[in-house]
């Protein structure tokens, strides 16, 4: 049942009990009067039964307790170990001396019920505006980053991960179907449910042979079960079959080629089927998805973390923050996050990114929505060096070009050889334009192997859109404008905010099996990043600062 935090402080209250205890600029004093107050816990109350079970531990309590846990990357149990302990703790959150108690499952369960909910991010949302609007911050300038969350579990070998999978699923069948598993249990390779399990073989050859034992049982149990009534809606067999269909190839064979009454091989494919974000590489973190960035192979999510960067401002806060599985595009998403932004009422007027959010689509996408969208675009070259040279290859941005006032559209005057198209048709479907030259002349021309247009039997053809001028015309800029390239230097502060909330606040690696919980793991670390810079920026001359204890104590 849903309780509010009663406002009376108790005669118990630490600042009555140890008067003077704590330094008059304690960080505490700062939570407790302003950051404190400010959880507004009635954005909770749907999460709670309104006239039935017991009145709920104080909302207030549990959220600062989750923002101190990723302030200080404690665990659940280090949490209720600390709060028993710590004055600062017991003052941040009005706790008196006698009631400074919480079991960790409590504030785990209430973790996980938040966690099926937005209200998180809604309160990240107020305390930022509290934030901003205290500490007079503009908004006008802000710029975004991504990095990845690894998942809870490293990535299992195809040993450990075939192995694991039929394990999961034996253990659940023996669970719901003990007489069917012993009939199925004695036709295995081996006891999967048998204790001391290993998921490593070091042994290659004897590794490619299990393998291959394994990939049989898994097609075993799936004939056994595809089409029974019950086991068949079973997650744990439909993960094995999903796993068995990316890993193993299915091959017919002649009757008279084998023995057995199957009449099939099974065969181990070279690498798995499916994109790289479907591809399961755990039994148990099927959320997390595996990617690849050059040379880093990822298993895990994806995160985004959006700053204010005003040269200005005092202090800068964080303004958006959100989690998307490892596969996820940041040119997909910076147009979400410049949604929430708006309907945060942090819109800012120019945003910075780097190549992976900007693009031609993303700027015109911006640019519609009122916001400069400033930063690198990929292009041909790949290089300033590249760019600076004479034979670079040509692109859009290199023809004469006019934009309709009226429409907004684009129109080719002409090539970088100075040659007038002949005609140029919109196609209905694409929306791109075709231009199309004099193929004889293009044939002459000493340009043609660096330029982008195809010569055709008949005439030559230029495909182009408003959003790829857009985009070839951001990397001339980029590349070619040194001033340019030291104004969108600020968005490389972002790295450093990126290297806070990972590495500091805990957010490099998830704690948690599903995407819910690891997204509200991210969005407490963010939380956690934007109270540590409220405090040091309210309290310049504290004494104890909370983030820094740890190192003061060692
Ligand atoms: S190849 Fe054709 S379109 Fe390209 S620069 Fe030469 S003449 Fe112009």
């Amino acid at each position: 049942m849903f309780r509010k935090t009663s406002p009376q402080i108790s005669l118990f209250d630490s600042s009555m009990i140890f008067p003077g205890i704590l330094p008059e600029n304690d960080w505490s004093h700062i939570f407790r009067e302003k950051i404190y107050p400010q959880i507004d816990e009635t954005i909770f109350k749907h999460l709670y039964c309104e006239h039935w079970g017991a009145p709920n531990k104080s909302i207030k309590l549990q959220i600062s307790l989750l923002i101190f846990m990723n302030s200080e990357r404690l665990t659940w149990r280090e949490a209720e170990y600390h709060f028993q302990r710590r004055i600062d703790w017991m003052n941040a959150t009005q706790t008196a001396c006698d009631m400074n108690r919480i079991d960790h499952t409590t504030l785990y369960k209430f973790y996980n019920r938040i966690a099926e909910d937005d209200v998180a991010y809604e309160l990240f949302k107020r305390l930022t505006a509290m934030f901003i609007l205290e500490c007079d911050v503009s908004t006008k300038q802000q710029r975004v980053d991504s990095f990845f969350m690894h998942g809870w579990l490293a990535k299992l070998s195809r040993y450990g991960l075939l192995k694991e999978t039929c394990r999961v699923f034996l253990q659940n069948f023996r669970k719901q179907k003990p007489g069917l598993y012993e009939t199925i249990c004695v036709d295995l390779s081996r006891d999967y449910l048998k204790e001391n399990f290993d998921f490593t073989e070091k042994d290659k050859e004897k590794a490619n042979k299990k393998i291959q034992e394994m990939a049989e049982d898994m097609y075993h149990i799936r004939q056994a079960f595809e089409n029974h009534h019950q086991v068949k809606h079973y997650k744990s067999f439909q993960l094995l079959v999903q796993v068995f269909n990316q890993r193993c190839n299915v091959v017919k064979v002649d009757k008279s080629h084998v023995d057995s009454d199957n009449h099939v091989n099974i065969e181990i494919k070279k690498s798995p089927d499916g994109k790289g974000e479907q591809i399961i590489s755990t039994p148990h973190n099927t959320d997390a998805q595996y990617t690849r960035k050059r040379n880093q192979t990822v298993t895990g999510h994806k995160g985004f973390l959006t700053e204010t960067c005003d040269p200005d401002n005092d202090v800068q806060y964080l303004t958006d923050v959100n989690l998307e599985p490892a596969g996820h595009a940041d040119a997909v998403e910076i147009d979400k996050i410049e949604d929430r932004l708006d309907e945060n009422g942090f819109k800012p007027d120019v945003f910075y990114g780097d190549a992976g959010f900007v693009n031609g689509e993303s700027i015109l996408e911006a640019a519609e929505k009122g916001i400069d969208l400033e930063g690198p675009s990929a292009g041909r070259s790949q290089s300033i060096e590249g760019y600076a040279k004479e034979d670079r290859p040509l692109d859009v941005a290199d023809f004469k070009v006019k934009i309709k006032d009226d429409t907004e559209e684009l129109i080719i005057l002409s090539c970088p050889n100075n040659e007038i198209p002949l005609d140029q048709v919109r196609s209905e479907k694409t929306g791109q334009l075709s231009v199309h030259f004099d193929n004889k002349k293009c044939k002459d021309c000493l340009l043609n192997n660096r330029c982008p247009v195809k010569i055709g039997a008949r005439v030559s053809t230029l495909t182009v859109g408003e959003a790829q001028y857009a985009g070839a015309e951001r990397h001339h800029k980029y590349m070619g404008n040194s001033e340019y390239r030291k104004q969108c230097g600020i968005r490389a502060g972002a790295e450093s905010l990126v290297n806070e909330v990972a590495n500091k606040h805990g957010a490099r690696k998830s704690r948690y099996r599903t995407e819910k919980r690891s997204r509200l793991q991210i969005i407490f670390a963010a939380m956690a990043c934007n109270v540590k810079r409220y405090l040091k920026h309210t309290m310049d001359s504290c004494v104890q600062n909370q983030l820094n204890m740890k190192e003061v104590v060692s």
